[in-house]
């Protein structure tokens, strides 16, 4: 890999190769789980590039074209699955500076790839009294483009659904890796080719993305004395249709008493939780539905004195993903999985899974509308003993029809639906011939023939050049 080639073809643009920042922009959330932890500590590019414009990022990817170096696209690097990991070195490219806000109108906004969630929300707020529909726990950080291309939904969902959903997103401009880089508008059907691809087969340079109307959102958090009645308020919550809300969040004892430090003087020992952000003029109707439904509200953002409000981090800071940073912060040995509990299903199959672990995991659910229907993910927290065990937690949910997206695996296959997604694969044999976006990521591109119920886990070759 000729770098120093690459470099003076790069004249003009932004480039860093100090090793220092080179390592912590070649890293994200990996370190969440043990597995990735210890297959990834290595992996490190070799220069990160931050083009400003669209025909910037296009020269560089001819420029890494013609000396065959692999680029990985990154936007905040938040991503948890090692997403954003440059697992056969090369360049990162940082599209951090790419983050124009570029027009708002009524329900879209088009911005570039790297602007972050929280700034889109503050323009089109002051613009319109709109809101993106959909973000991670990881508003405050994550970039647009990142989001799209890996994550899968967050706070809003229990109203919109996912981000691969029709409609979510409504046009992605992608920046094809050939000699002579081409820039392609994808709408309809045309986006699953990149929504949660990684980046292996373009970089998102433009998104226009809905909007819907912005309103206070008030953080309240109600309190059950047992895990399951905290679980079935959350989905009785969900289903009232008047009642806006843009987050329901049951956590099972311990948890928020051990993690969410700052708020541990609202919980009483033993106590569950459900977290909500419901509309300022829902809350009426809100607090009545709870008190028919036996919950105790512990905290109420539009009745806290300032002094309590204090130092406390917003609610979706507690949900998502958010719930484990905060168990890890404490308890490194932590770690955590991704379920669904597919409709109409959902409290059954809660019911019996929380019962399954005691002491070893912790249940944590995201109330999700999906095509219609309420049901719920859960993002439980595991206490990390060995792989095997880890594996087995996973083996058993699956076994009793809970699907797992699998956080401790690199791969777009394994983290997701164990199968091939022949859309994204075709796509990258157009927009990526030799292979250089992303590499590793995509194991119908590595190995075409791999068996996905071998039980083994994918491990790609390149790896091994990183570090
Ligand atoms: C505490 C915490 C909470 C989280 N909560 C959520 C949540 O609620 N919901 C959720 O879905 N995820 C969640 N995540 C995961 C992550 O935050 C989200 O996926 C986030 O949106 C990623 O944005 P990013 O800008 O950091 O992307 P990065 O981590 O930089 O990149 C993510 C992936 O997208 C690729 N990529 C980045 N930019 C581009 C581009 N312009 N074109 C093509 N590919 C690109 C990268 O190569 C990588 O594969 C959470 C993570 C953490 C650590």
């Amino acid at each position: 890999m000729d770098v120093s080639a690459l470099k003076r073809d790069l004249d003009g643009i932004k480039f860093d190769d100090n090793p220092a920042i080179v390592q912590q922009k070649s890293r994200d959330f990996y370190w969440y789980s043990p597995v990735l932890k210890k297959q990834l500590d290595h992996v490190t590019g070799d220069l990160i590039v931050t083009p400003k414009t669209e025909a910037e990022l296009i020269r560089v990817l001819a420029a890494c074209h013609r000396h065959g170096i692999p680029v990985t696209p990154r936007g905040s690097g938040t991503g948890n699955y090692g997403q954003a990991m440059p697992l056969s070195g090369g360049v990162v490219i940082n599209l951090a500076e790419m983050n124009e806000i570029k027009s708002i109108a009524p329900g879209r906004v088009v911005t570039g790839p790297g602007a972050v969630l929280a700034d889109i929300d503050k323009a089109t707020r002051a613009h319109s009294g709109q809101e993106l529909r959909l973000s991670p726990s990881t508003y405050n950080t994550a970039s647009i483009g990142g989001f799209i291309a890996g994550g899968s939904g967050g706070v809003g969902s229990i109203n919109f659904g996912g981000l691969r959903d029709f409609g979510n997103v409504l046009r992605l401009r992608v920046v094809t890796m050939e000699a002579e880089p081409k820039a392609l508008e994808l709408t309809g059907e045309d986006l699953h080719k990149v929504t949660h691809a990684y980046g292996t087969n373009g970089i998102i340079t433009e998104v226009e993305m809905p909007l819907t109307a912005a309103y206070e959102w008030l953080d309240v958090i109600v309190g059950f004395d047992a895990f399951m009645d905290a679980a079935r308020y959350g989905n009785a919550l969900a289903c009232q249709d008047g009642i806006l809300t843009k987050l329901i969040t049951p956590i099972a004892a311990p948890v928020p008493q051990l993690y969410f430090k700052r708020h541990q003087k609202f919980f009483r020992e033993g106590q569950s939780i459900c977290v909500v952000m419901v509309a300022q003029h829902g809350l009426d109707a809100f607090l009545a539905f709870t008190r028919r439904a036996g919950g105790d509200v512990i905290f109420n953002a539009a009745t806290a004195t300032p002094e309590e409000k204090k130092g406390l981090p917003p609610a979706y800071e507690l949900a998502w993903n958010h719930t484990t940073l905060r168990a890890l912060r404490v308890d490194p040995s932590i770690t955590y999985l991704q379920s669904l509990y597919p409709f109409p299903n959902q409290l059954a199959l809660v019911e019996k899974m929380d019962a399954m672990f005691p002491g070893e995991v912790f249940s944590h659910l995201e109330f999700v509308r999906l095509d219609g229907n309420i049901t719920c993910f859960g993002l439980p927290l595991v206490k990390f003993t060995s792989e095997a065990r880890l594996d087995e937690i996973v083996r058993l949910h699956e076994e009793n029809g809970c699907p797992i997206f699998n956080p401790h695996r690199y791969t777009l296959e394994e983290g997701g639906m164990k199968q091939t997604d022949a859309v994204q694969l075709a796509f990258k044999r157009e927009t990526d011939p030799q292979g250089l976006l992303n590499p590793g990521k995509m194991i119908a591109w590595e190995n075409p023939d791999y068996d996905y119920r071998s039980g083994r886990t994918f491990l790609f070759k390149g790896l091994q050049r990183a570090g």
